[in-house]
């Protein structure tokens, strides 16, 4: 797999900008753009858009281009349009637009009055779409689907001219009149851009400029029955609006000349120029909405929040923060060939920020009862321990201890292989906050043989974790106490997919046989702090020496928190980053 952290650092062709901060690094998008300002081209202005279309959720992917559009235009002064690219009106509904919109604001932007529907211009490209029939440049094609496939040639070989190409202005319009009243069938007849059967360029044969489709629109409701194809719209509307850079994805290349044809058939005095960059790819990631529909309709998700996705609404359920996303984007960068991101650099940003901004707490996830059996019973003490050392300002919190506590049950062994410092028979170890107790032996199920508790006696002059005589430990082990903590259930969630490229594109195989059975691993019984207990849905904790989680913001209840894993604490990325250097 391709390293491209830094796919345009300053060891690339990245350039020093005089416009931006300091040694700040320029992109060739930025450089385009800032070529363009000092040239004074269309003013000096910068306008961009985000333009999706509502036929699912929104991905990590898309939070490069926002990422991108809003941050171009706040960096040069201008602005960024939100528009809905929905000219499809079977796929697209109100559902997603409303998701979408809150899924830009988490980010962190802000397209305050600028919200556009590409819907809103169906008249108007409309009218445009009659212009080119008057002028030669479109017709009405009554060949179905697949004879436009058919004839619309190879890479290798022309594609041939469909038989109605040379029909009349005034027969065109006639019967372009008559798709939009609704004479004709659904799917008998398109309107055809006249341009070049034989170009090398494929979307050049003669594209689908309208279809004919009885389909209720979720904004423009019956009152069409065609619809304008996406790339008939997609520059027309930026146009429209007046955008200046168009900047999209990879694939959309190859329509470039056709976006420019488009735009060459309508009087502008100004035109917005199309920009492409390589998408986001991370491994173990799918970043497709169509592919992530197969999961929530399949069922392999439980739905488009499902923690488990790259959807920003599952990012945000699983404990991301903008910040930790904004950090990411900033960090892979930008460029115009294709790569992929590990996705411990995503777990990267996330895990700094929420070390910096998550409070500690200590939860057993697979609890074993200790008891610290010269501890008074009934005895309750309280400790105090930060509530994150990396901020000590924020102060302490109490932690009740007593008699009777749980531990992880993997940090207890009867026989403890080579390097083990955590509790076995003989062994002492401090909790942390609390006491440095010696493991004095285990309880067993007679029948079973299975260790029911263990048993273990405390230094009383180690109060806080340390002993006076100064002699240490090697093992640090979180617990709680049985009587104060409470249960609850914790979701641990791995990657998706089981090998890096998920896609089986390269082998033709499907995306699914990829899955990862063990992406789930659903705990209950877990035990947590007293503290916990008001405990919020959205909010972020450590759970000392395990990870980060996330208060689940669909599943819990009142006082029954449940918790997502964010990430682990291990961070594989910094050792990546060390075995670099
Ligand atoms: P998908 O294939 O997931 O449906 P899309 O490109 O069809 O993606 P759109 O709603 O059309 O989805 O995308 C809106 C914008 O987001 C487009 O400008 C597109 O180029 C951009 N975009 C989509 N996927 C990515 C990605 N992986 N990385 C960066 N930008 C992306
Ligand atoms: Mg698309």
């Amino acid at each position: 797999m391709e390293d491209s952290r830094r796919e345009d650092g300053p060891g690339g062709d990245a350039r020093m900008s005089p416009d931006a901060g300091a040694g700040a690094p320029v992109d060739f998008l930025r450089a385009i753009i800032e070529e363009d300002i000092r040239d004074g081209k269309r003013g000096g202005r910068v306008h961009t858009r985000f333009p999706p279309e509502p036929n699912g959720y929104l991905h990590v992917g898309h939070a490069k281009s926002i990422h991108l559009n809003f941050g171009i235009a706040a960096q040069y002064g201008g602005f960024c349009n939100l528009r809905f690219d929905d000219t499809n009106p079977e796929k697209e509904e109100v559902e997603y637009v409303e998701s979408m919109k809150e899924d830009v604001r988490w980010l962190g932007f802000d397209w305050e009055d600028r919200l556009y529907f590409a819907s809103d211009y169906f008249e108007q490209i409309y009218e445009w779409a009659e212009k080119l029939i008057l002028n030669g440049r479109a017709y009405v094609c009554d060949l179905s689907a697949d004879e436009v496939r058919e004839t619309r040639g190879t890479l290798t070989e022309p594609g041939r001219p469909s038989p109605y190409r040379s029909r009349s202005a005034e027969e065109n319009l006639g019967l372009f009149r008559r798709m939009r009243a609704g004479e004709f069938p659904d799917g008998s007849r398109t309107l055809r851009a006249k341009i070049d059967m034989a170009s090398p360029n494929m979307n050049l044969r003669d594209p689908v400029m309208y279809r004919i489709r009885r389909a209720t629109h979720h904004r423009t409701g019956d009152a069409w029955c065609i619809y304008p194809s996406y790339d008939w719209t997609h520059g027309q509307s930026d146009a429209i609006e007046r955008i200046t850079h168009s900047i999209c994805t990879l694939e959309f290349e190859d329509h470039r000349p056709l976006y420019d044809w488009f735009l060459d058939q309508i009087d502008l005095d100004e035109r917005p120029q199309q920009i492409e960059f390589a998408p986001l790819n991370v491994t173990y990631t799918i970043t497709s909405k169509r592919r992530l529909r197969q999961l929530v309709t399949e069922g392999h998700v439980s739905g488009w929040d499902d923690p488990r996705l790259p959807t920003l609404c599952a990012m945000r359920r699983r404990g991301y923060t903008p910040e930790a996303i904004r950090v990411f984007m900033e960090r892979i960068g930008l460029a115009k060939r294709e790569s992929t991101v590990d996705i411990a650099l995503l777990e990267h940003a996330v895990r700094e920020d929420l070390n910096k901004n998550a409070p500690r707490t200590m939860a057993v996830l697979r609890p074993i009862r200790l008891v610290v059996e010269s501890y008074p019973e009934g005895r309750v003490e309280e400790f105090e321990i930060p509530i994150n050392p990396e901020r000590p300002e924020l102060g302490v919190r109490r932690v009740p201890f007593s008699r009777e506590i749980y531990i992880e049950a993997d940090d207890f062994r009867e026989t403890p292989p080579k390097k083990y410092h955590r509790l076995y028979p003989g062994n002492e170890v401090r909790l942390r906050g609390a006491y440095l107790v010696t493991c004095t032996g285990v309880a067993k199920d007679p029948a079973t043989g299975a260790i029911t508790e263990i048993r273990c006696t405390h230094d009383p002059a180690s109060r806080g974790g340390s002993a006076p005589d100064g002699r240490r430990v090697q093992g640090t082990i979180h617990w709680v106490s049985a009587a104060h903590s409470f249960e609850a259930e914790v979701r641990l969630y791995d990657h998706l997919f089981t090998r890096p490229d998920p896609s089986g594109d390269k082998e033709g195989r499907d995306f699914k046989e990829f899955l990862n059975p063990e992406s789930l691993v659903i705990l209950a019984g877990c035990r947590m702090e007293e503290s916990m207990r008001g405990v919020r849905p959205g909010e972020k904790y450590q759970f000392e020496r395990i990870g980060y989680f996330c208060v689940d913001t669909r599943d819990s209840g009142p006082g029954r928190p449940i918790f997502n894993r964010t990430v682990t604490l291990r961070d594989t990325w910094a050792r990546i980053e060390k075995a670099q250097r």
